[in-house]
């Protein structure tokens, strides 16, 4: 009888309504919200750690809030992605980040590739890869405009799948990313045998960098290793001098972060691009 007290109890427990409903009325918003066009990308520039000349640029979701403000994509991705918003939402992204990449393009400011992170359902959904070729196409934007940023997890589950995926985005001369490398499990087979362009080590590492050997053992041991697969490295997250002389003189050749500068709207990230 004790045990099914507890049982109902949980059942009824206030927090967990609440956070169902939370998630309800997200959701619903959320739909809403791409209706109206009420999301943005900001963009982080990412550059070269030797002459910090700029080398691509990170797209980072928010959404305007009509009366929360901006909210941060931890705030609304999970939700999104429980809830299969995530492929129309995704594919808003892809299309977004594209059009600015040809603006820039078009106006001589850069044509670094745009990152842009990729949520499983979206990598894994049917018809993924020419989706992506068509909004390129619609767009007129080759594929060297375009980076793809996968968690280590999507790339471990289907070798053989994700290999036909990564290889397709390839030919369109499409770059790929692993992002928060060092968080996950990924296999040194899978790291060898993918086409992957570059690795990015995760902020959890950089940010306890020179001092916490643990930290600096591992980011060296990814940097030497991603090397010596003839793969480039960058380090997100850096916020200080001392963690940027760390990573140069461990040959990490690309940088982002605050220190070099926050993510920014689209507007300040061309006033950004013509001041420097
Ligand atoms: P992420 O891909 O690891 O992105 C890096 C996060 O670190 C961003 O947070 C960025 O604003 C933040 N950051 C960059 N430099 C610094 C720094 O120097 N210090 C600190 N403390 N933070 C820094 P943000 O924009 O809140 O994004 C959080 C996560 O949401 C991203 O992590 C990414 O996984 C996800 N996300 C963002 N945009 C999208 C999107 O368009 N699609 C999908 N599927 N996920 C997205
Ligand atoms: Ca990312
Ligand atoms: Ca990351
Ligand atoms: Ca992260």
């Amino acid at each position: 009888a004790k045990s099914r007290g507890r049982a109902n109890y949980q059942f009824f427990d206030p927090a967990m309504v609440q956070t169902a409903y939370d998630a309800l009325v997200m959701e619903s918003q959320l739909v809403q919200a791409l209706e109206r066009d009420e999301f943005v990308l900001h963009f982080q520039p990412q550059v070269r750690t030797r002459d910090q000349a700029l080398v691509g640029a990170e797209a980072l979701i928010r959404w305007n809030h009509p009366q929360q403000g901006l909210l941060y994509p931890d705030r609304f991705i999970p939700v999104a992605e429980q809830q299969r918003l995530m492929l129309p939402l995704g594919q808003w992204v892809l299309r977004e980040a594209v059009r600015c990449a040809r603006g820039w393009r078009a106006a001589g400011l850069t044509g670094a590739p745009i990152g842009v992170n990729l949520s499983t359902v979206q990598f894994q959904s049917a018809g993924f890869v020419e989706a992506v070729e068509r909004v390129l196409q619609e767009e007129g934007v080759p594929g060297e405009a375009l980076e793809l940023e996968l968690s280590e997890r999507m790339l471990m589950d289907d070798l053989p799948d994700v290999m036909h995926k990564l290889t397709r985005l390839k030919a369109l001369g499409i770059r790929i990313a692993v992002d928060d490398f060092g968080t996950g499990y990924f296999s040194l087979r899978h790291l060898k045998e993918l086409p992957i362009d570059k690795v990015k080590i995760d902020r959890s590492f950089v940010q306890d960098l020179p001092h916490a050997q643990d930290a600096a053992a591992i980011v060296r041991a990814i940097i030497q290793m991603a090397h010596s697969l003839g793969q480039s490295v960058i380090a997100e997250g850096v916020e200080t001098t001392r963690q940027l002389d760390f990573l140069a003189t461990q040959g990490c050749e690309e940088l982002q972060g605050d220190l070099i500068s926050a993510p920014l709207p689209a507007v300040e990230f061309e006033n950004w691009m013509r001041r420097s």
